[in-house]
């Protein structure tokens, strides 16, 4: 399988080029020329196969070319260490909870598989070609890309974080790793570290000097292995039998979550239609208003780590149903609905859902449960992504829901970790002086 950039200025590439460089030349994000379709036949039976089963088909769907069927297999198993098991919540509303990896939240799915592919194509070229993975966060990808990545031969792992702004769960989820994981604490915001890493992959000394690559959910290693547990989702409520009339509620920010379940819908997954919920943080829901697509700068509410102003895979999105050369606007408006909730709606549902279920959800899966809960229609049932583990956001959660949530045995063995880490400022001098030394 080929990938082209959304920019269509940059060659096409190989996985393996898609997934080391992980942003096209052009600045453009890779996309598969063809998406697989799987056969009618092939999605009623899913019902009968295990999840491992079932993401090890989506894997060879969309990697099978490139990978040998073992090695892949290998991979998509190791990677889903973890069930992503679909909680009954409300009347015809289920949770589909991503958090049961290590480091709590959806993001462990593509981390481990991005560490995992990146880890054999590396291991296929030989000695002596380490790979960097510098990787900007604001809480949660951090761990799930430390985590997915620790201990794997010929990489180097540089998590930027802002120096105060991650809470201290957070934080112990990668800076108390060591071996292969260096933490950066950065004084300056979440949009620095970002500076920072992209002009890291245009500067040419630093490129000549060591090879680099980003995590970021641009990577297609990322994004596309969280269509399995879309699959997955699926295949348990047919189980049910409840799975005619689908709708998905995705709680998105840079809508690399949302996209991989658009993927699996134009495999031929039957979903009736998806929901993008958001924070206060809305130009997606603008796009569906208007037409017009105006990012923006982000602003802090408390479902965080869905503070993004400029959703990267938007660009992904709209060439997927713009690339017969259409425009994509009533295609999208016809498939995706917007919903957007203020901090104060979002404490609403996880007072109301927790009084009336005891179901505690996090303030992620509280925008996604909400979406379901204002439009669903009698004849629908209704799924959405419980994408962190309330613990993961404590004080959060005790002060709206007064109450004294328990920390996973996983979370505190992070939190008696001794914290390691490195400060910079936010001039780019100095980060790359730092980098040249290594
Ligand atoms: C990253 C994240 C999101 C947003 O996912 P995108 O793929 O960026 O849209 C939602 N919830 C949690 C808990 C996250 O960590």
């Amino acid at each position: 399988m080929r990938y082209y950039s959304t920019n269509r200025q940059a060659p096409a590439a190989s996985l393996e080029e898609a997934v080391v460089k992980g942003l096209a030349g052009d600045r453009g994000l890779y996309m598969p020329e063809r998406v697989p379709r799987l056969a009618p036949d092939t999605i009623a039976r899913l019902k009968e196969m295990t999840f491992h089963d079932i993401a090890c088909l989506v894997a060879r769907a969309f990697f099978g070319e490139d990978i040998e069927a073992d090695t892949l297999d290998a991979i998509t198993r190791d990677t889903l260490a973890f069930d992503t098991p679909v909680v009954p919540v409300g009347d015809r509303i289920y949770s589909l909870e991503l958090f049961h990896g290590p480091t709590l939240a959806f993001k462990d799915v593509g981390g481990r598989f991005m560490a995992r592919l990146l880890g054999h194509f590396i291991r296929k070229e030989g000695a002596g070609r380490k790979v960097n993975v510098l990787v900007a966060t604001s809480g949660d990808t951090g761990s799930a890309v430390a985590n997915g990545f620790l201990g794997v031969e010929g990489i180097r792992v540089y998590v930027l974080y802002p120096k105060g702004k991650v809470s201290p769960i957070q934080e112990c989820q990668f800076t108390t790793l060591g071996q292969n994981i260096t933490a950066l604490e950065v004084d300056g915001t979440f949009d620095d570290c970002q500076a920072l890493v992209k002009s890291a992959f245009m500067d040419a000394d630093l490129n000549r000097h060591m090879r680099l690559t980003s995590a970021n959910s641009i990577n297609v290693a990322r994004f596309l292995p969280q269509s399995f547990y879309y699959f997955n989702a699926y295949a348990r409520l047919d189980e049910r039998g409840e799975a005619d009339a689908l709708v998905v509620s995705v709680p998105s920010g840079n809508f690399g979550n949302i996209t991989a379940g658009l993927f699996a819908h134009a495999m031929g997954l039957p979903i009736r239609r998806f929901i993008a919920a958001n924070n206060r943080n809305d130009v997606f829901l603008e796009y569906l208003r208007t037409g017009r697509y105006n990012p923006r700068p982000s602003v802090a509410t408390i479902a965080n780590a869905m503070d993004v102003g400029a959703p990267s895979n938007f660009a992904r999105i709209l060439d997927l149903y713009g690339s017969e050369g259409g425009d994509p606007y009533p295609r999208i408006r016809q498939l995706i609905a917007g919903h957007r909730y203020t901090d104060e709606q979002i404490a609403d549902t996880m007072r109301r859902v927790y009084r009336s279920t005891g179901y505690v959800l996090d303030p992620h899966g509280a925008c996604g449960y909400q979406g379901l809960a204002d439009s669903l229609r009698p004849d629908e049932t209704g799924v959405f992504l419980e994408t962190a583990h309330p613990a993961k956001f404590k004080g959060t959660v005790d002060r709206i829901l007064g109450s004294d949530i328990e920390i996973p045995a996983k979370l505190r063995a992070f939190m008696e970790g001794k914290k390691q880490s490195i400060e910079l400022s936010k001039d780019f001098e100095g980060f790359k002086s730092f980098l040249m030394s290594r």
